[in-house]
């Protein structure tokens, strides 16, 4: 019926590479928008999952959904997270090989939600077996175990992962879902003691206070107040209506239980919580010298009997440092300004080593000690790009590490397109895109590198600032392409730049960092008599990892690749909401329009002979209803049928690649016919 509207033009397009060859970033948004208001918030390009983060619930991932996706071929049936999971995992299981899905895009884009519907799809959808069974729920529950102790509240995301995550999954050759481990990365332990305007500290904390019994409370000589703990005040908002943390107390009580933790285990967990909370309450005042004493020790007494730790070593590790004289050792009071810095020093590291310990705990409990042959779904969920109004080290090394994983995005692209070229005999030229392997380099090269810099400063105690550093990068850097400060801007940048500040142009966009802190956070360090107390409290941290990016990068380069690039929909957390200007920056910087034209520089869609025989094969009497011999010369048959002209398509080795998409959708249109 003229005028009408065709069933593609209301829903757009399913996959990019199927769009007009020489899509402009405006058509490629106006798909993603018209997509967006039907609710279908996956698309593809390629084998690629772009996903408009919905916030709203949509009635898409019910176990009837996950049958319908289970076993299917990835073009078949509408875009979806399960479509890539069970592609993943079918191509594992059929090539016996590594693979993992990296989940990337900004904070509050929906890579955790995504990460997880990945989790349940294998959960449920993988066969079972009672014992398994157990393994599973593990798997499942580690979820908001790590999630309380992991994420916060913050201006983007009110659920945001502070630690990036990376889980492999086990298989074994059935297919079963055998095990699992995961690595942490960078947990932002700062977050502890101080929280920006609007943020929280980590979920634990508030579920712990509002929703403890009473019992447990009294046992921990907590009060059910909020309002009562300085670390969790600062931020001004305890009370999140999204978020109901005695809910999610009972959630995550119930799931420690289930994770193979025994009462004493919960018991020292919630001790060590405790007792940060009390730490955080610990105050000093100046005595007539100036130097720290304890306001009041009802608190500390509470820090040293939940830590089993001597509560007079402990006053005086936060109120002096030892220091070696020539044959003894010596006291050195300390300033209050100085014993609140040991103070939070401790409370971080308190944490910081009780998420390791709960990490490999749950490790323990997911693992799997049969020694025979697995392979892996790797599910990487890693903190996105941030920009802040005031970014600081956390910032800093978020970025970074973003900036890896696009590199890691670049080479693998690049990388597998190649290799699947040349595995199948077909000709191919390179597409140039951005590299943004020259920050990269800025950042991690030796001795010009900033964290090189950094380093080296921090080995200059006393002598070193944050603005020694700063000094150092501008002295290394000066003319770098993606560094610049207020003395090396221009005239024009220069007014946007503070003299503590040092920007970078990221491949995201430009992030301006102030210096103060780099050095204490880098360094970390915490001073020589806290380090006893606090190895006390740990000697039950049973193994310590320090996981680089370059390990990870390691782990990630010896699987095959999936891709989920997660959209940020709008700022303001509203369902329903598409902001273009928004979208648009986030679809350049993921560099999905250069994806899309890698894609389709060669050849924009391959399909396996007898994937594509099986499905058109209708359209010619010759292959219908049965092509008796070869894939490869039935579909050659099928084609010649259909008119494809020599220059639009080429035969490779196991499939058939075709140039431009115009062809298969004249043969999907004739097809749908
Ligand atoms: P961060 O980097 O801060 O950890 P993130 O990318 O992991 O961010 P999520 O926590 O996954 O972001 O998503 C943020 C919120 O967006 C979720 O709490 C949920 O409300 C909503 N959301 C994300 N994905 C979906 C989805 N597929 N369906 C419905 N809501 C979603
Ligand atoms: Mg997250």
């Amino acid at each position: 019926m003229e005028g009408a509207l065709t069933a593609r033009d209301r829903v757009g397009i399913q996959d990019f590479v199927l769009l007009d060859a020489h899509t402009s970033e405006t058509a490629f948004l106006d798909n993603l928008k018209k997509r967006f208001s039907e609710d279908l918030i996956y698309t593809y390009i390629g084998t690629l999952l772009v996903s408009v983060n919905p916030y709203k619930e949509l009635d898409i991932y019910s176990e009837k959904q996950m049958d319908i996706y289970m076993g299917v071929n990835f073009f078949e049936l509408p875009p979806h997270i399960f479509a890539l999971a069970d592609n993943a995992y079918h191509t594992m299981l059929t090539e016996a090989n590594n693979h993992f899905i990296l989940i990337s895009g900004e904070s509050g884009a929906g890579k955790t939600e995504a990460s997880k519907k990945i989790l349940q799809y294998y959960a449920v959808s993988c066969p079972s077996t009672t014992l398994l069974d157990n393994v599973r729920d593990r798997m499942l529950l580690s979820n908001p175990v790590l999630e309380a102790f992991g994420n916060s509240k913050t201006l983007k995301n009110d659920n945001s992962s502070r630690f990036g995550k990376y889980m492999d999954i086990q298989f074994d050759i059935q297919g079963d879902a055998v095990g699992g481990h995961i690595l942490s990365y960078l947990l932002e332990k700062s977050r502890v003691v101080h929280q920006n305007h609007g943020e929280r500290n980590f979920h634990i904390f508030y579920q712990l206070v509002k929703g403890g019994e009473e019992d447990l409370l009294h046992q921990l000589g907590l009060e059910r107040n909020c309002q009562h703990y300085s670390y969790l005040v600062q931020g001004e908002c305890a009370n999140v209506t999204s978020i109901n943390d005695k809910n999610d107390w009972k959630t995550v009580r119930n799931a420690l239980s289930v994770i193979d933790f025994d009462e004493s285990d919960i018991q020292h967990l919630l001790g060590v919580i405790a007792s940060v909370l009390h730490l955080g309450n610990v105050q000093f005042e100046p005595d007539s010298k100036g130097y720290a004493t304890l306001s009041n020790s009802a608190e500390l007494l509470w820090v040293s009997t939940l830590l089993g730790v001597n509560v007079q070593v402990l006053q005086e590790g936060l109120t002096s440092r030892k220091i070696e004289a020539k044959t003894d050792e010596v006291l050195s009071p300390f300033t209050t300004d100085h014993a609140v810095y040991a103070r939070d020093a401790l409370a971080k590291a308190i944490y910081g080593r009780t998420f390791t310990w709960l990490v490999n705990k749950i490790n323990d409990s997911m693992g799997n000690k049969d020694s025979s042959r697995k392979t892996v779904i790797g599910l990487l969920d890693i903190y996105g790009f941030e920009v802040f109004s005031v970014n600081g080290f956390e910032q800093f090394c978020i970025n970074y590490c973003n900036e890896k994983l696009q590199q890691l995005f670049i080479q693998l692209t690049l990388k597998s397109e190649q290799e699947e070229y040349e595995a199948e005999s077909i000709g191919w030229e390179p597409v140039q895109f951005f590299n943004n392997k020259i920050i990269c380099d800025l950042v991690e090269e030796k001795h010009r590198g900033i964290i090189s810099v950094l380093d080296e400063e921090c080995l200059r105690p006393g002598e070193a600032t944050d603005l020694t550093f700063l000094e150092r990068l501008e002295e290394k850097l000066d003319s770098h392409p993606h560094f610049v400060t207020h003395k090396l801007a221009d005239k024009k940048t220069r007014k946007t730049l503070e003299r503590g500040d040092f920007r970078l142009l990221h491949y995201a966009g430009e992030v301006t960092y102030c210096v103060v802190g780099f050095l204490d956070k880098n360094n970390d360090l915490l001073y020589r008599n806290i380090k006893d107390v606090s190895l006390q409290v740990s000697t039950h941290v049973a193994s310590q990892f320090k996981s680089s990016l370059l390990g990870l990068t390691d782990i990630l380069m010896s699987k095959e690749p999936w891709y989920v690039r997660c959209l940020k929909s709008n700022e303001s957390k509203q369902p329903g909401q598409f902001d273009n200007v928004l979208v648009q920056h986030q679809v350049k910087y993921l560099g999905l329009m250069e994806h899309l034209r890698v894609r389709r520089a060669g050849f924009a869609y391959r399909c396996r002979y007898d994937v594509f025989l099986q499905r058109y094969k209708p359209l010619c009497p010759a292959t219908w209803p049965y092509w008796r011999g070869v894939a490869a010369e039935g579909v050659e048959v099928l084609v010649q049928h259909l008119g494809y002209l020599p220059d639009e398509y080429k035969m490779g080795r196991t499939k058939i690649f075709i140039r431009h998409p115009r062809t298969l959708f004249a043969t999907e249109d004739a097809f749908e016919a």
